[in-house]
C-alpha cells in the first residue's frame, strides 16, 4: 500500500493546509442520525444465471488440477448508483446439508488493521434456485447461516453501499466503480477452493479493467478460487486502456480521468521507464499468473488517494488529473505499488500466510515489505529521471528526519514498528492513541533501513541493496504455486541472505542485531558521506509545528506533546492554550511568529498558559528546535571537492540500471 502518514503528521499537514486543530476534533462528532431509507425492491435487480453449469476457472501452471465443486456465481448491478449502491447476488450451487456460512471479509489484503466491510452490507435475502426464500440466521456479527432448500442451492441477495474510491474499500457512484474485492463479495466457510464466476452489470459506455480472468461471456470474469477473487479489485467506469508487451507479457494501463489520449499517452511512457527501472533491480519481471499485470488507475476527483498492490495488478487513486506536476505525483504511487509485485506480493514475509481474512495480520516484516519498497519508490524516481539530484536528496532528508524526530524510535525495534501495523494502518478509532510518541511509520523507519543499509554495501562491501533485492527474490520470490509464494520468508531467512550478498555474516548479524531486532539509530551522517552528502540540521524551533490556531484565535497545542519538547517538559499537552509568550498576547500566527523570530533555539521564555481544564498558570518554557536535517550534496554547501570513491559511489547508486 503507498504511505500513510501517522496522526501527528496528518494534524501537522491539515494545520498547515489552514484547518484549525478546533475544525480536526469536530471531525470526531457522530453524524445525526439519517430518515429510516425507502425499502428494497421487493426483487433484487440483478440475478445470476441459475441452473448453468458452472465454467471451468482460468487455470495457471501449478494451479490444483480438481474441481472443488460449482463455480460460486456473483453479478453485480448498479440499479442506484447515484446513491453509491451496488445490488450483488451470490450463487452457491451444489451445496452439502447443513447451513451455508456467509460470510464478509474483516480484513484486506495489503492493509493490516481490520475493517468489517459487513458493516455497508443491508436488503439482505437468501432463497433457493426457484427464489424461495430460505431461512436466515445472524449468529454473529459477521455473516449469516443459510439453510440450503431441497436443490442444494442459495442465492444471497444484498445491497452494498460503496461511498469510497480508493485501494481498501469500494466507491459507486452514476460515473465509475471502483471495488476492492474484500468490500464487495461475500463469501461462504468450506467452499474458498471453488471457482469463481462474477458477471458485471456495468452501465452503458462503462469499460472494465481487473486482473480477473475474461471468462467468455460479456463482462463475466473467472478466479481459480476465492482468495484469488479477494485479491483482485475492479474498476468500471470511461477508460483509456494503453498496453505494451514486455518481455513476452502484457503491461496494461487502464485511466479513468478527464485527461486527452495525449496525457495519457505521455503518461504512458513515464510507467513504462518505471517497469523498465524496477524490473532491472531484481533483473526480471515475475511470470505474471496469466501473462498480464494491469495497472488500475483512477485519476477521478471522487476517488481518494491510495495505492494498493496486488499480484497482478495494483489500484492507483487519487483526485488528481495528469496535468502538469500531478503527473509525477501520480507517478510516485505507480513506482512504489509495482515494485510490491515482487517486495510482498511474492518476496513474502511468512507471517502473512495465509492471509486471514478474519482478523488482523500482524507481521514483523513491514519495515521491509513497505519500508525498503518506499525507498525504492523514490530511488526508481531519481534513476529515471523524474526527480533530479534535489528532490531526492529531500526524501533521503525526509527519511532521516523522521527518525532522529521520533521519540517512539528511541526505544522501539523495526520489528516493533512492523507489529503497530495493524492500528496504525487506517485503524480508526475514537479514543485518542500516543502514536506521536511511540510510533514511526514503517515506511519511514525502512526506507532509513534501506538507506543505510545500501550505502554500507556500496562503501564496505562491493555489494548493492539491489543484489540484495535480487537475492531475495531469486530464494523466496520467483517460484511460486497455486498463486502463492512457495517459500515465504523469516527474518533469519533474510539475515541469511544479507550475510551472503555481503560476504560478510557477522555484518549482516548485526545489522540484524542493531537495526531489526534493535532500535540503534542507523549511522546516516557516516553512511551518506560515501556518497559526499552531508546531514546538516535545519535549526527550526519546534513549537511553530507545534501549535495551531483555532477560529477564536486561540494558540493551542495541537497535537500530543512530543517527549524531550519544551511543551512537553513544561507539562503542557493536546488542547492547552498558549495565553501569552515572552509577554505578548497570542491572537494570530503573526503573534506567534513575531516571538520567534526573536529568539535562538533553546532560550527558555516566560508563558502564560490555560490548560484544557480552564486553569491558569505561568510557565518557563524551554524553545527546543526539532531534529530535522536536510541532506546536501558536500560539493554545493561547504564548497568540498567529491573524492573519486564518492562520485563514482553517487553515481552509480543514482544511474538507471537499464541496460
Ligand atoms: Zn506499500
Amino acid at each position: 500500500m503507498s504511505n500513510l502518514k501517522y496522526a501527528t503528521r496528518l494534524l501537522a499537514l491539515a494545520l498547515c493546509a489552514g484547518l484549525a486543530p478546533a475544525a480536526l476534533w469536530a471531525q470526531t462528532v457522530p453524524p445525526r442520525p439519517r430518515p429510516a431509507p425507502a425499502k428494497p425492491a421487493a426483487k433484487p435487480a440483478a440475478k445470476a444465471k441459475l441452473g448453468a453449469p458452472a465454467k471451468p476457472a482460468a487455470k495457471a501452471p501449478g494451479a490444483p488440477a480438481k474441481a472443488a465443486g460449482p463455480a460460486v456465481r456473483y453479478a453485480v448491478a448498479f440499479p442506484n448508483a447515484v446513491h453509491h449502491e451496488a445490488r450483488i447476488t451470490a450463487t452457491f450451487a451444489g451445496l452439502p446439508p447443513g447451513p451455508l456460512r456467509v460470510r464478509m471479509a474483516r480484513s484486506s489484503p495489503g492493509r493490516y488493521s481490520q475493517h468489517d466491510f459487513i458493516k455497508n452490507v443491508y436488503y439482505v435475502v437468501a432463497t433457493d434456485g426457484a427464489d424461495h426464500p430460505l431461512p436466515t440466521a445472524r449468529p454473529d456479527a459477521y455473516g449469516w447461516d443459510v439453510t440450503p432448500g431441497a436443490d442444494g442451492t442459495v442465492v444471497f441477495h444484498y445491497t452494498l453501499y460503496a461511498n469510497r474510491s480508493d485501494g481498501t474499500y469500494a466507491g459507486v457512484d452514476a460515473q465509475h466503480a471502483h471495488l476492492n474485492a474484500p468490500a464487495v463479495f461475500c463469501y461462504a466457510l468450506g467452499l474458498e477452493n471453488r471457482p469463481v464466476e462474477v458477471q458485471f452489470n456495468a452501465l452503458p459506455d462503462w469499460k472494465i479493467a481487473t486482473q480477473l480472468q475474461p471468462a467468455g461471456e460479456k463482462n463475466t470474469f473467472s478466479a481459480p478460487n476465492w482468495a484469488y477473487l479477494m485479491d483482485s479489485p475492479t474498476m468500471l467506469g470511461a477508460q483509456q486502456v494503453r498496453t505494451w508487451e514486455e518481455d513476452g507479457q502484457t503491461i496494461a494501463l487502464a485511466v479513468m480521468s478527464p485527461d486527452t489520449p495525449a496525457a495519457v499517452d505521455e503518461y504512458m511512457q513515464r510507467v513504462q521507464q518505471v517497469v523498465r527501472e524496477e524490473k532491472a533491480i531484481f533483473g526480471e519481471l515475475p511470470t505474471y499468473d496469466f501473462g498480464r499485470y494491469t495497472f488500475l488507475a483512477n485519476y477521478l476527483p471522487q476517488a481518494t488517494s491510495d495505492g494498493m498492490e496486488h499480484r497482478n495488478s495494483t489500484s492507483l487513486t487519487a483526485p488528481r488529473d495528469l496535468q502538469g506536476a500531478n503527473a509525477l505525483s501520480n507517478l510516485g504511487t505507480v513506482t512504489h505499488e509495482f515494485f510490491h509485485a515482487w517486495n510482498v506480493k511474492r518476496i513474502r514475509p511468512k507471517d502473512l500466510e495465509p492471509f486471514n481474512f478474519q482478523r488482523t495480520n500482524m507481521s514483523d516484516a513491514l519495515w521491509l515489505a513497505e519500508g525498503f519498497t518506499q525507498y525504492y519508490g523514490e530511488l526508481t524516481l531519481r534513476r529515471t529521471h523524474d526527480y533530479d539530484d534535489a528532490a531526492f536528496f529531500d526524501k533521503v532528508s525526509d527519511w532521516v528526519s523522521e527518525r532522529l524526530n521520533s521519540p517512539g524510535a528511541r526505544y522501539t525495534s523495526a520489528v516493533g514498528m512492523s507489529q503497530q501495523a495493524v492500528f496504525a494502518d487506517r485503524g480508526a478509532s475514537i479514543d485518542p492513541v500516543n502514536t506521536a510518541n511511540t510510533f514511526l511509520s514503517y515506511y519511514y523507519y525502512g526506507a532509513g533501513l534501506a538507506l543505510a543499509l545500501d550505502l554500507e554495501l556500496r562503501r564496505d562491501h562491493r555489494a548493492t541493496l539491489d543484489q540484495y533485492m535480487q537475492a531475495l527474490w531469486q530464494q523466496y520470490g520467483k517460484k511460486q504455486a497455486n498463486f502463492a509464494p512457495t517459500r515465504p520468508y523469516t527474518l533469519p531467512d533474510c539475515q541469511r541472505v544479507l550475510g551472503e550478498v555481503a560476504h560478510d555474516t557477522a555484518y549482516a548479524g548485526q545489522f540484524f542485531r542493531r537495526y531489526v531486532y534493535g532500535h540503534e539509530q542507523p549511522r546516516f551522517a557516516e553512511d551518506l558521506q560515501a556518497a559526499g552528502l552531508a546531514v546538516v540540521p535545519t535549526h527550526q524551533l519546534a513549537l511553530g509545528e507545534q501549535v495551531g490556531f483555532d477560529p477564536q484565535g486561540r494558540c493551542l497545542v495541537a497535537g500530543n506533546a512530543l517527549i524531550g519538547s519544551g511543551l512537553y517538559k513544561a507539562g503542557l499537552d493536546v488542547g492547552d492554550q498558549l495565553l501569552m509568550l515572552d509577554d505578548k498576547p497570542l491572537r494570530a500566527p503573526a503573534d506567534l511568529d513575531a516571538v520567534l523570530k526573536r529568539h535562538a533555539p533553546n532560550q527558555i521564555v516566560s508563558a502564560q498558559v490555560r490548560t484544557r481544564a480552564g486553569a491558569e498558570r505561568a510557565v518557563q518554557l524551554l524553545l527546543n528546535e526539532t531534529a530535522s536535517v536536510q541532506v546536501q550534496r558536500t560539493e554545493a554547501g561547504a564548497k568540498t571537492p567529491l573524492t573519486p570513491a564518492q562520485q563514482s559511489l553517487r553515481d552509480a547508486w543514482l544511474a538507471s540500471q537499464v541496460r
